[in-house]
Order: C-alpha cells, then sequence, then structure tokens
C-alpha cells in the first residue's frame, strides 16, 4: 500500500534556493515506491465543496506575485490523471462527502513547487483535491479517511501545506536571530501528538495546542495535514522529516506516514 505524505511547502522562492529541504525532497522522492498516480492536497487550492481536478494536462500555476521572473518560466509538465480523479470522487460521494470535479482547474505552487524536486521526471499524473476553509480539522480528517482505499491502487496522497504560517511575523522577523519560542513549542507539540497517536488532540489543536492561533491566523496551511491524518492507517509510526526552519520561523517539517 502506497504511505502518504505531508510536507510544508515554504516559501514561492524554493525553487531557487532549494537549501536543506529540497534535498530532502529529492531524497525522499527516490526512495518512494513510484505511484500510480498523486492527489495534491494543496493549502493552495479552497473551494466550499471538495473539488477534484480533472484536466488531462493541468497547466502550471504561478499563484504568487512579486517574486523574480525566472519562477514564473517555471513549469512542471507531468500529466493529469482524470481517471484517478473520478476514483477520488467517488470515493468521497461513498462516504457520503458532497463533491464536484474541475476540468480546468492546474497545479498551484503548493502542488509543483514540492513535486518538481520529489518527482522532477514530472511523469507521474497528478490532480489536486481542494480543501474547505469554513470547515474544521475533523473534516478534512473524514476526507483523508475517504481516500484511503485510493492509496491500494497505488496512489501517493500528499497534503501540502506549513506546520507553522505566520507570514506577518515571518515579514517581521530580523534575518538571523533566532527562531521565536512560540513557534518551537507549537512544532514540537504537534510532533509530540503525532508520535503519540493522538488525533483527537490534533483536531482540537485550536484549543490544545500552545500559540496554536499565532502560528496559525488562519488554518488553512494546516489543513492539509489533517487530510495526511485521516489517509493513514497509522499516525503514531510516521517518520518525522526535514525538521528545519526557513526565514527564521517557517517550519518545513514532514511526515511520511505508513512508510513500508
Ligand atoms: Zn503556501
Amino acid at each position: 500500500m502506497m504511505p502518504v505524505l505531508f510536507l510544508s511547502h515554504g516559501a514561492p522562492t524554493l525553487p531557487l534556493e532549494p537549501g536543506e529541504t529540497g534535498m530532502a525532497w529529492q531524497q525522499l522522492g527516490a526512495q518512494l515506491p513510484k505511484p500510480s498516480a498523486i492527489l495534491m492536497i494543496s493549502a493552495h487550492w479552497e473551494t466550499s465543496i471538495p473539488t477534484v481536478s480533472r484536466a488531462a494536462q493541468p497547466e502550471t500555476i504561478h499563484d504568487f506575485s512579486g517574486f523574480p521572473e525566472a519562477l514564473y518560466k517555471l513549469r512542471y509538465p507531468a500529466p493529469g490523471a482524470p481517471k484517478m480523479a473520478q476514483a477520488a470522487a467517488l470515493a468521497l460521494q461513498q462516504a457520503g462527502i458532497p463533491v464536484q470535479l474541475d476540468d480546468t482547474h492546474g497545479l498551484d505552487h503548493g502542488a509543483w513547487v514540492p513535486l518538481s524536486f520529489l518527482f522532477p521526471q514530472a511523469d507521474i499524473p497528478v490532480a489536486q483535491l481542494s480543501l474547505q476553509p469554513d470547515k474544521d480539522p475533523a473534516w478534512h480528517v473524514a476526507l483523508g479517511r475517504a481516500l484511503r482505499p485510493l492509496r491500494e491502487q497505488g496512489v501517493l496522497i500528499i497534503g501540502s501545506g506549513a506546520i507553522t504560517h505566520n507570514l506577518r511575523a515571518v515579514f517581521k522577523h530580523p534575518q538571523g536571530e533566532p527562531a521565536p519560542q512560540w513557534v518551537a513549542e507549537f512544532c514540537d507539540w504537534i510532533a509530540a501528538k503525532i508520535a503519540a497517536g493522538d488525533l483527537q488532540a490534533l483536531i482540537a489543536y485550536r484549543s490544545h495546542a500552545p500559540h496554536a492561533v499565532q502560528n496559525h491566523p488562519t488554518d488553512e496551511h494546516l489543513l492539509p495535514l489533517f487530510v495526511a491524518l485521516g489517509a493513514a492507517n497509522r499516525i503514531d509510526t510516521a517518520l518525522h522529516l526535514n525538521r528545519v526552519l526557513t526565514y527564521g520561523l517557517l517550519a518545513m517539517d514532514a511526515w511520511l506516514f505508513d512508510a513500508a
């Protein structure tokens, strides 16, 4: 059965400054079994109803502005995964979750930036599933749970978000200064709850975790983690990867669930 991955995708400039994270993604991609298709759940696609992208040739979306020109020239030319998209929609429907298909949505940077390191050959079909920003973590765990059977068909489910995501604080953080305590405490709490397999505590993170709202003023960058948690069979055995910080306080943690 295919493992499940959650990763923090960092800033859009990562392809130009790959650093430790780019290397970690490359190594991880080389170790993963080759998926039949990839279903990306990125923090950068939000809709009120869960939506699966079915484009045959998804466009590379440059959904950011004010960055170096070179970034806008990058493309991730992987084929779409219309058949898998259909199967994902059916799996959600069978779980009683409303769902729609979208024939035009491409790959946003939360999807194509990490994929270009994990699978640089861009030869594995990719589709995306959207998040529902007005729904809670439990809803997103249920999405992941409904998608579990896809893993038996070799589908790699990837949640792509961020373990900490206070951009206002990132911009104010003086270069070279150590990370503030409220970032480390939150990261440690999430890691400890995953290691303990405490899904209920994680679902209630906004009221239970230290400095939750400070680390996630809005929670769309943490929601992909909950889809991954739901798609995993076991969470306490997850491999915790890439514990680095970028820009002083943007944590890049990743977890690989159910690795053989
Ligand atoms: Zn992002």
